[in-house]
């Protein structure tokens, strides 16, 4: 049964997030944040569209929003890894990705993986999470050991009507997620912590900073749809639709040389992610 002694249990090696955007950490697992000792935050794109004509400024300035959010957490700007794709780009360098953090791992040999659920949402989220999982896959092809891969929400259309969904999961079967309800300290630290991003303001109103929500990371099928699509990405206007992203995933998947697991394959009970890919 997962639960937060896989993160937070002293003399535990590093644990490594990766996520698309500065802000997403928080949302996703900034409650945890001030107890880990040793942890590596990875972004994989710079949280500034190129569509902005100020760019470089915005990016400049997300970036220091996180580094403040990370020093409350005592995370220091060393261990704050930028990958540097532009914001809702993310989706057009999957195989980079994939290679670029599956080499990060054999670097940093992370004990736990946080990074994205796959929700249909946000073109970047789902890359994020292809990238990590084609990493570990990598990673297991080479016969290496492989962390724990465990994921949060951000957000989703709900299946039923297409509203958006914060704080819970697509429904998985036989992986039961673990809500953990957050100490008036770890609170306080994730609402100061929010605070830090302040070109953020109005979409983190919408995130809950009262318990925060895992689970072990599924083995997914990133060339079919998370849900029923009721509102693809294109609804708002990130540059891709889900049909587009899906071939993307598609090609990265050739490229990177192998399949992803067959759905059926993962309707297994409580499995870590290696056991899925063995
Ligand atoms: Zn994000």
């Amino acid at each position: 049964m997962l639960d937060s002694s896989l993160w937070t249990r002293r003399n535990s090696g590093c644990i490594v997030a990766v996520v698309a955007h500065p802000d997403d950490e928080t949302i996703g697992l900034g409650g945890q944040l001030g107890s880990i000792a040793d942890i590596t935050l990875v972004h994989v794109t710079d949280g500034a569209p190129r569509t902005r004509p100020d760019w470089k400024t915005h990016a400049q300035i997300r970036r220091a929003e996180l580094l403040a959010a990370a020093a409350m957490a005592g995370i220091p700007e060393h261990s704050c890894l930028e990958l540097g794709v532009a914001d809702q780009e993310a989706s057009m360098h999957l195989v980079e990705l994939a290679c670029f953090l599956s080499r990060l791992l054999d670097q940093l040999r992370p004990e736990v993986v946080f990074t994205h659920t796959y929700e249909g949402a946000h073109p970047d989220h789902d890359a994020t999470a292809f990238a990590i999982h084609n990493a570990i896959r990598l990673r297991v092809e080479r016969g290496e050991k492989t962390p724990d891969l465990i994921e949060f929400p951000s957000y989703h259309h709900r299946p039923r009507d297409g509203r958006i969904e914060t704080g819970t999961f697509l429904p998985w079967p036989y992986i039961e997620p673990f809500r953990m309800v957050l100490s008036k300290e770890a609170r306080s630290l994730k609402r100061r912590m929010l605070s830090c991003f302040q070109t953020q303001k109005e979409r983190l109103a919408n995130f809950p900073d009262d318990a925060e929500i895992f689970r072990v990371a599924p083995a997914y099928d990133f060339t079919n749809a998370p849900h029923a699509e009721l509102s693809p990405y294109g609804a708002f206007r990130w540059g891709v639709t889900g049909r587009e992203w899906r071939r993307l995933a598609r090609h990265a998947q050739q490229m990177l040389g192998s399949s992803m697991p067959l759905m059926a394959e993962a309707k297994r009970p409580a499995p870590l992610i290696q056991d899925w890919y063995e």
